[in-house]
């Protein structure tokens, strides 16, 4: 099901509950970034703490 999209959190991540689905943007009010590194130095360092799986998505990341 469609949420309403957040026009200030942009995101393609539709494997997430939290997607709006219909359009590439966050459905939440906020959301929570942090990181799994001791020292972030790139993007791929920082993840999005609010990231839910939604059940939908059957595709494993690899
Ligand atoms: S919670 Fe994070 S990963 Fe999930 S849709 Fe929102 S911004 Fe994207």
């Amino acid at each position: 099901m469609n949420k309403q999209p957040n026009h200030c959190i942009k995101c393609t991540v539709v494997s997430c509950a939290n997607h709006a689905k219909n359009e590439n943007y966050c459905a939440l009010d906020t959301v929570s970034i942090g990181t799994h590194e001791c020292n972030p130095t790139v993007s791929q360092c920082v993840d999005c703490e609010s990231f839910v799986l939604d059940n939908k998505s059957h595709n494993s990341c690899k």
